[in-house]
C-alpha cells in the first residue's frame, strides 16, 4: 500500500536566513510530485525536513495523517536520492548499491539470491550491469551518480526523496534515465517526491508540481494547469523553454479601439482583452506574455502584429529557435528549420490575442491566462 504524504505550514530558518516558509502541499498514494524552482529556492531543504536530516522550524510533516516527525529518521523508512553521492570508496558497485539491503533493521527480508538478482535488476535499468565489480575510484561521474541512484532504488520504501537526481548525467542518458525512473517508481507504486530546477523533467515525469521561488510557494498543479493557467510571471517563466516572452506595456485608446501599447509594438486588443481591460479597470503597469511556440514569423514585417529584425537564428534539429529585437528587447520564437532567417532581416510577429497572457508589472498577478 502506497503512503501519502501531507506537508503543513513547513518552515525551516537557518539563523536570519529564511529558507522555505509555510509549504503547505499534500502528495497522493502513489502519486509523482515535483518540487521546481531554481537553485536556492528551498527544495533540498525541504526534502531534509521530510527525511528528518533537518528539523523544521514550524510546520509539520505527516504520512497518512500521523506526524512523522517525532520519528528518528532511520526509522521513516523513506529512501533519498541526493543530487551528489558518498559512494563506500572500498565497496565495489555491486556493494554499494546493495549496501542498503544489509541495514541490521531490514535483516532476513530478502535472501542472498534475491539480493543479488535486485541488484543485477537494478545494474540493468541504470545501463551499468558491466560495472558491478569496479571500485568508484575507476568510475565516471556520470556512472558515480547512477551507483548513487541505484543505492537509492535498490529498497522498496515509502516515499522516495529525489534531490536532483539526474542533473549530473549528459543530456542523452539524462533522458533515458527520467524514463526509466518514472516507469520504475511508476511500476513500484511508491508515493515520490521530486526536486529539480528543470522543468522538462517536471512536464515529463509529474503528476502535479509545486513552483517554489525563494522559499515561498507559488502555485501547485498538473504541469499542464501550471503551463496553461499561470497566477502569476514567476509560474509562467518557470514553465517553458525557452521560457516565456513578457514585454512592458500599457493600454492605450486611440480612435474607437484599445491598444497595448509597448516600446516598439502596439496591438489592438480583441473582445476578450477589451472585456479584461474594462473588468480589472487597466490602464498602465502592465506585462503582456506571449510563448515562443504560440509565435509565427512572417518574412512579410508588415504582416505581423509586431515588428522587429532577427538578433540571431538557432536551429535545433527539426526545430529553430529565432531571436528577434523588438526595439530594446528580445523575443524568442520557436519556428522551422526551414525557415532560415539571417541577422539583420526585417520580419513580422503574429499571433493569435487567445494565447496571450496579461499580468500586472506590480504584483505579476496574472490578469488573464
Ligand atoms: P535548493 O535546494 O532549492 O537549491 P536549498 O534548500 O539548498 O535550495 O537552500 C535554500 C536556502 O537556504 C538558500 O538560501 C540556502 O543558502 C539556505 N540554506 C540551506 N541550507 C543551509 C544551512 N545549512 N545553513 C544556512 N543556510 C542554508
Ligand atoms: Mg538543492
Amino acid at each position: 500500500m502506497s503512503i501519502s504524504l501531507e506537508i503543513e505550514k513547513l518552515t525551516k530558518t537557518f539563523g536570519e536566513e529564511v529558507a522555505i516558509q509555510d509549504l503547505d502541499f499534500s502528495i497522493e498514494p502513489g502519486e509523482l510530485f515535483a518540487l521546481l524552482g531554481p537553485s536556492g529556492a528551498g527544495k533540498s531543504t525541504t526534502l531534509s525536513c521530510i527525511a528528518g536530516i533537518e528539523t523544521p522550524s514550524s510546520g509539520d510533516v505527516r504520512v497518512d495523517g500521523e506526524s512523522v516527525l517525532p520519528v528518528k529518521p532511520q526509522f521513516r523508512d523513506f529512501s533519498m536520492v541526493f543530487e551528489s553521492y558518498a559512494l563506500y570508496p572500498h565497496f565495489t558497485v555491486a556493494e554499494n548499491i546493495g549496501f542498503p539491503l544489509q541495514a541490521p533493521i531490514r535483516s532476513g527480508e530478502l535472501t542472498e539470491e534475491e539480493k543479488r538478482e535486485r541488484i543485477q535488476k537494478v545494474a540493468q535499468m541504470l545501463e551499468i550491469p558491466e560495472l558491478l565489480d569496479r571500485y568508484p575510484k575507476e568510475l565516471s561521474g556520470g556512472q558515480k551518480q547512477r551507483v548513487g541512484l541505484g543505492r537509492a532504488l535498490i529498497r522498496r520504501p515509502r516515499l522516495y526523496l529525489m534531490d536532483e537526481p539526474i542533473a549530473h548525467l549528459d543530456a542523452k542518458l539524462r533522458h533515458h534515465m527520467r524514463g526509466e525512473l518514472k516507469k520504475l517508481i511508476k511500476e513500484l507504486g511508491v508515493t515520490a517526491l521530486l526536486a529539480t530546477p528543470d522543468y522538462n523533467e517536471v512536464v515529463a515525469m509529474a503528476d502535479r508540481a509545486l513552483i517554489l521561488n525563494q522559499g515561498n510557494p507559488e502555485q501547485i498543479g498538473t504541469p499542464i494547469e501550471l503551463y496553461n493557467q499561470p497566477k502569476n510571471v514567476v509560474v509562467a517563466n518557470a514553465i517553458g523553454d525557452p521560457p516565456i516572452n513578457l514585454l512592458d506595456c500599457d493600454i492605450q485608446k486611440e480612435g474607437g479601439g484599445l491598444f497595448l501599447k509597448g516600446e516598439g509594438f502596439s496591438v489592438k486588443c480583441n473582445a476578450a482583452l477589451k472585456s479584461v481591460v474594462h473588468k480589472h479597470n487597466l490602464a498602465e503597469g502592465l506585462i503582456f506574455g506571449v510563448r515562443p511556440k504560440d509565435i509565427t514569423i512572417e518574412k512579410d514585417a508588415a504582416r505581423g502584429l509586431i515588428r522587429g529584425e532577427v538578433y540571431v537564428f538557432e536551429p535545433l534539429g527539426g526545430e529553430a529557435v529565432a531571436t528577434v529585437r523588438v526595439n530594446k528587447k528580445l523575443v524568442k520564437i520557436v519556428c522551422p528549420w526551414e525557415d532560415k532567417l539571417s541577422t539583420g532581416e526585417k520580419v513580422g510577429l503574429s499571433f493569435s490575442l487567445s494565447n496571450v497572457y496579461i499580468f500586472d508589472r506590480k504584483s505579476g498577478t496574472a490578469l488573464l491566462a
